[in-house]
């Protein structure tokens, strides 16, 4: 390919490199764009959200209204160009920095269940009756520059909550709206939640790991597990703890 074709209205090129060069050619260091017209520029191209946060772990530094303030929700900063993405030598700058090996660790350690909703691999999202869920890696601190390329860095989550974590237009929930839900809730499980948004994770608790654990069974012995509990808690009247 000749460097005349290095142009972001190629649609030969990667839409990773075709961001990449938008924000270079239209944009540059120091100015912001929307989100909008990155879209309009990169049409026809699923998750260019995506794409160009893909950039980042190639050191690009973009942010958000969530890491400065006075930008606009829609708006986006273009602070320093990273990897030159466009050039072969560096075009997988920043990609695959997470190895089939640190994959499953992580899903091992979150026994394949989304650490944000629960969902475990396979399973049908209770609002879309016949849907499985996918899981993928997610970042703990998903808004953050940079970040860890460790496991403790990572998380399980299901593809749906990954999306909703990672796009950068977030839900558009009335906050309202959720906070009736959060004052709704019983005092113990305010204070879960509580943990939980400190943590801004759902940890695993002792029930999830007996679940998740169980889950990853063979089909018989999951079946002779359900039968042996099955005894336990008639016997104990509903399982009463010994
Ligand atoms: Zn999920």
């Amino acid at each position: 390919m000749d460097s005349s074709d290095l142009n972001w209205r190629n649609t030969d090129l990667g839409a990773r490199v075709r961001v990449a060069l938008w924000l270079r050619d239209e944009v540059g260091v120091g100015s912001t764009f929307s989100k909008a017209a990155l879209r309009a520029a990169i049409s026809g191209t699923e998750q260019v959200d995506r794409r160009m946060r893909d950039l980042r772990p190639a050191g690009w530094i973009i942010r958000t209204n969530l890491d400065k303030p006075s930008l606009q929700p829609d708006q986006l900063y273009l602070e320093a160009i990273g990897a030159p993405v466009w050039d072969r030598e560096h075009r997988a700058a920043g990609l695959r920095q997470i190895s089939a090996r640190m994959r499953r660790d992580v899903y091992e350690r979150d026994l394949y269940m989304c650490r944000r909703c629960g969902i475990g691999a396979a399973e049908a999202y209770p609002d879309e009756p016949g849907s499985r869920a996918r899981l993928t890696l997610g970042r703990v601190s998903p808004h953050a520059a940079g970040g860890t390329a460790a496991t403790e860095g990572f998380i399980t989550e299901c593809a749906r909550c990954n999306e909703r974590v990672r796009n950068l237009a977030g839900l558009q929930t009335d906050s309202g709206q959720v906070w009736e839900r959060v004052k709704a809730l019983p005092a113990r499980q305010r204070r879960e939640l509580l943990e939980w948004m400190i943590a801004d994770v759902r940890p695993l608790t002792l029930i999830d790991y007996a679940w998740g654990l169980y889950r990853q069974l063979p089909g018989a012995l999951r079946d002779g597990m359900r039968s042996q509990l099955q005894e336990l808690v008639d016997s104990r009247g509903g399982g009463a703890a010994e």
